[in-house]
C-alpha cells in the first residue's frame, strides 16, 4: 500500500457499495474529485464515521490511493453543516450545488477556488431565507461555470463579436436577445439574420449554402434566441460579479427564473443533467 495522503475535502455525494460500504464522492482543496471507499460505513453499530461522511461535510481525510477507487481510513470533521441537512428546503439547494460540482469535477480538475466557493456557499446558506437561497444557488452555478471558461458574454454579441455599450447604459426599451448555445447576448443584426434563416425554404437554403455567403455561415439553425430584458441581463452580470454576501443582502423578484437560467446554462455547456433541480423545483414552486 502506498503512503496515505491527508486532504481537506468536501463530501458531495455518497453511494452504497456492496453490503456494508459506501463510496464517497469528494472535492479536495485543489479542485480535484476524489472517489473513496469508506469501509464498513453501513455496518450496524459502526459509530466511526457518523455525520463525518454525510454530504456538505467539510473534513480532513486520510486517503490511500487505489487503482480505481481510493480508500478512506480516517476522517475528521472540520464543519459538518448538519443544520443544512436537517432543513429539507435548504438541503435541496445544497444537493443541487453538490451535484453540479460532482458532475463537473468528474469531467476535469475544477480549480482551487471551487473548494472555497462551496464552503462559503454552505456557510451563507445557514443564514438565508428561501429567496436569497435561490439567488445564492444560481450565483454559485454561474460563478463556477464562469471560472471554468463558460461565462455568459454580455458585453459583445456572442456571434459577430460587436461590442455593446455598457450594459447599465443600454436603453431598457431596446430588445436584447440571448442565446444559450451561442454563449450570450446577440446583436439585432445577427438576430434578424437568424430569423430570416428560420423562414427560408429548402430551395433557398440550398442556394445560400452553394453560394457560401460568409455572413450566414456562422449562424447555425440550432440557435434558439430568446428575448431577454435588460434587468435580467443585469442580474446575470450581478450573479457572476457580486460577492455571495452582496447577493444575500439584495432583493430580487426573479430569483426562480435566474436559477432556471443558471441550470440551463450549466446543462448546455457541460453536457450534464442536474437531476436535483427537478426535486428542488417541486419544493420551491
Ligand atoms: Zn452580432
Amino acid at each position: 500500500m502506498s503512503n496515505p495522503q491527508n486532504k481537506n475535502i468536501i463530501i458531495l455525494k455518497k453511494t452504497k457499495l456492496g453490503e456494508m460500504d459506501l463510496i464517497l464522492s469528494m472535492l479536495d482543496d485543489e479542485g480535484n474529485q476524489i472517489r473513496g471507499v469508506a469501509k464498513a460505513a453501513r455496518k450496524p453499530g459502526n459509530k466511526r464515521y457518523g455525520a463525518k461522511i454525510e454530504p456538505f461535510t467539510i473534513a480532513s481525510a486520510q486517503i490511500y490511493k487505489g487503482k480505481t477507487l481510493d480508500n478512506i481510513t480516517q476522517i475528521k470533521a472540520i464543519e459538518t453543516n448538519a443544520k443544512l441537512r436537517d432543513d429539507y428546503v435548504k438541503s435541496a439547494y445544497c444537493y443541487l450545488a453538490c451535484e453540479f460540482v460532482d458532475k463537473v469535477s468528474s469531467l476535469t480538475s475544477i480549480s482551487t477556488t471551487s473548494f472555497e466557493m462551496l464552503s462559503a456557499y454552505f456557510s451563507l446558506m445557514h443564514e438565508t431565507n428561501d429567496d436569497s437561497a435561490t439567488l445564492l444557488t444560481a450565483a454559485f452555478i454561474l460563478k463556477l461555470s464562469s471560472i471554468l471558461g463558460f461565462m455568459p458574454l454580455l458585453k459583445a454579441c456572442s456571434i459577430c463579436g460587436k461590442e455593446f455599450s455598457c450594459l447599465d447604459e443600454l436603453d431598457t426599451k431596446v430588445a436584447l436577445y440571448f442565446d444559450i448555445v451561442a454563449g450570450g447576448l446577440v446583436c439585432q443584426q445577427c438576430h434578424d439574420k437568424w430569423v430570416d434563416l428560420q423562414n427560408e425554404s429548402d430551395d433557398e437554403r440550398l442556394a445560400r449554402l452553394r453560394m457560401s455567403n460568409p455572413d450566414t455561415q456562422n449562424l447555425p439553425i440550432k440557435y434558439n434566441m430568446k428575448t431577454m430584458s435588460q434587468s435580467f441581463a443585469s442580474w446575470i452580470n450581478s450573479l457572476i460579479h457580486s460577492t455571495f454576501s452582496q447577493l444575500v443582502e439584495s432583493s430580487c423578484d426573479i430569483s426562480n427564473n435566474l436559477l432556471h437560467f443558471s441550470v440551463m446554462w450549466a446543462s448546455e455547456h457541460f453536457g450534464i443533467n442536474l437531476k436535483s433541480y427537478v426535486y428542488l423545483k417541486e419544493i420551491i414552486q
